[in-house]
Order: C-alpha cells, then sequence, then structure tokens
C-alpha cells in the first residue's frame, strides 16, 4: 500500500529506472493538457511545466491542451504558449470552440464573453447582437437564436438585462463553462461560472455547458485527435476534477490530478486526500474516486518521472463519470 502514503522527491526514480522496470517506454500516446493551472498562471508558466510537456513529446506524445479558458481565441491560447517555449499551433481547443460548435452560420447570438467567444462565433458565419443595446425594463430581445456566456470582464446590468431579455424570448442559452473560479498568481478570480449563474438566475433558464466536461467538447476533442484516438492510452492531466477529472472520466481516459506545491496523495478512500478536500472547498464536487487502488507503477512512473518538477506530485487513477 506504499503507493498510497505521501510521496516525495526522493521517492522518485530516474527516468530511465523506470523505463528498466517496466520494461518499455510510454504507455500513453496522447495527453490531453489543461491550461490554467497546471502550464501557467495568466500566462506564467508554473514550474517546469515548458520542460515537462517537451519531455512528453520527446516521448512520443501527442499533446494536446484543452482549456476553458474563453477569454481568448484557441489561436491566441496557442501564440501566448509559443512565448513561453511550447508549440502548440493547431493543438489548442477551448471552451470557445465547443460553444461556437453549437452555432449554426447565419445565426443571431448574443455573447458575454471575451473576444476567444466573439471571433470563434463570428468564424462560424453567424451575426453577433450588440448585448450594450438598451433592452429597458420588460424589454424583449426576439430573434437571437443564441446566448452564449463565459467569462464577461465587461458584465454589468445593461448586459445582464439585455441576455435575460433574449433568452425570455426563447433564445438558447449556452455557458462556456462553469468553472466558478479562475486561478491567477494573486489567488482565485471569478470565473465564467460566477457571470453565467448570474444570467441563470435572472432569465429562469439553465444553460447547456460547452466546455469541459460537456459533450460539445468532448466531441470537439474527438475530432480534433481523429480515429486513431485510443482512450487507453491516453491520459488527462488538469488541477479540477469537476472539469479536467470529470472530462476524463467521460473520454475514457487515466487523469492527473496536479496539486501545485503541496505533496500530498489521494487515499484509497477518496475522502481524506488533500486533493479531495482542496475540491470540496472550492466547491468542486467532481467525479468520484474509483480505482485508485489499482494505479499503475507505470502510470505513476510516467507522471511523475516526466512532470514531477512540474509540480510536487501529480496523482493519476481512473474516475467513474456521473452522468
Ligand atoms: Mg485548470
Amino acid at each position: 500500500m506504499d503507493h498510497h502514503n505521501n510521496v516525495n522527491r526522493d521517492n522518485l526514480e530516474p527516468r530511465d529506472s523506470a523505463r528498466q522496470r517496466s520494461g518499455r517506454t510510454m504507455m500513453f500516446d496522447t495527453v490531453i493538457c489543461d491550461l490554467d493551472g497546471v502550464v501557467w498562471l495568466e500566462g506564467e508558466p508554473i514550474g517546469d511545466s515548458v520542460a515537462a510537456i517537451a519531455g512528453w513529446r520527446e516521448m512520443g506524445c501527442r499533446v494536446l491542451f484543452v482549456t476553458n479558458n474563453s477569454t481568448v481565441s484557441s489561436a491566441a491560447h496557442a501564440a501566448r504558449l509559443a512565448d513561453i517555449g511550447i508549440d502548440a499551433d493547431g493543438d489548442v481547443i477551448s471552451s470557445s470552440d465547443a460553444a461556437a460548435a453549437m452555432i449554426a452560420a447565419g445565426e443571431s447570438v448574443l455573447v458575454l464573453g471575451g473576444a476567444g467567444i466573439t471571433e470563434a462565433i463570428t468564424a462560424r458565419g453567424a451575426q453577433l447582437v450588440d448585448p450594450n443595446a438598451d433592452a429597458g425594463v420588460g424589454a424583449s430581445l426576439e430573434g437571437v437564436d443564441a446566448v452564449v456566456v463565459g467569462l464577461d470582464r465587461r458584465f454589468d446590468y445593461q448586459r445582464l438585462s439585455a441576455a435575460s431579455a433574449a433568452l425570455r424570448s426563447g433564445a438558447r442559452f449556452i455557458a462556456t463553462n462553469e468553472d466558478p473560479a479562475l486561478p491567477t498568481p494573486t489567488g482565485p478570480m471569478p470565473g465564467a461560472g460566477s457571470i453565467v449563474a448570474a444570467v441563470a438566475s435572472a432569465s429562469g433558464r439553465a444553460p447547456v455547458v460547452a466546455g469541459k466536461p460537456h459533450r460539445a467538447i468532448v466531441a470537439v476533442i474527438h475530432e480534433r485527435l481523429g480515429s486513431e484516438f485510443d482512450p487507453a492510452r491516453a491520459l488527462v492531466v488538469g488541477d479540477r476534477l469537476s472539469t479536467d477529472g470529470a472530462l476524463a472520466a467521460h473520454l475514457r481516459c487515466r487523469f492527473a490530478l496536479v496539486r501545485d506545491g503541496a505533496v500530498t496523495a489521494v487515499r484509497p478512500d477518496g475522502d481524506e486526500g488533500d486533493a479531495v478536500e482542496t475540491a470540496s472547498e472550492s466547491g468542486d464536487d467532481g467525479p468520484a474516486m474509483d480505482d485508485v487502488d489499482a494505479i499503475a507503477d507505470d502510470v505513476r512512473a510516467a507522471v511523475w518521472l516526466t512532470a514531477s518538477s512540474v509540480h510536487e506530485v501529480m496523482v493519476a487513477c481512473r474516475l467513474r463519470a456521473s452522468d
């Protein structure tokens, strides 16, 4: 049961010895990697994340970056990754892409969010409706096909009113994601989920969520990875159980939970580990930890030996989808 005990760097063996011990090379050919809280915080690399990603690629892994951060486009995320030395051209999927995939050409869409969403929506051939147009008290915004809500840094009463009016007039309600908070170097900031909750409250409507771990982004991931994608040889790496962990469960991949700084392990009963505590503190009720006993040595070796320098420890396990 040693592998359930806390782990520190002293337990980590050099990559070569792990390879020799397992008698083979990497058991993964695909790594689906979160961005915020894993690779960077507001564009600043966390630890040696750049080297860890290079390490996965050296071992022959395709690395796909999948983020719920909708504030900039996937191309802009890729450009920012290039700035820190990670070539990710064509290898970024954001919740904006997933939301846009739910929009048809020619539709009329009201967006509460940043350029990441509006660029993805207009690229679909849809028309944008100005949320700053005065909806007035009790006004209706008829003819709007969909309201797409993400992290809207210009959010105010006017924009809330417009979105609510369009939804009350029958528009579809699409949320990029429901992450309540966005990790930053100075602590958590309100995330898209906070804005979505306000719009849901004002309109009396519940959104269809496009981003992790929901169906729309799962479809975009499958489309991007193509028929070669083998979940048994793929690993999702993330810092949030309810999004990244649940995505892994839906994709039927293994999951590695990044724990920044603290040295901890998830315990087999799943209710005492620090990772689970952290999840519940943030209102993050992700999928149930399942099968932690079945963590394979080579899974842990692959994750820790290539990425241990990113964060102090990661745990790899299978998760049980809650829906
Ligand atoms: Mg994250």
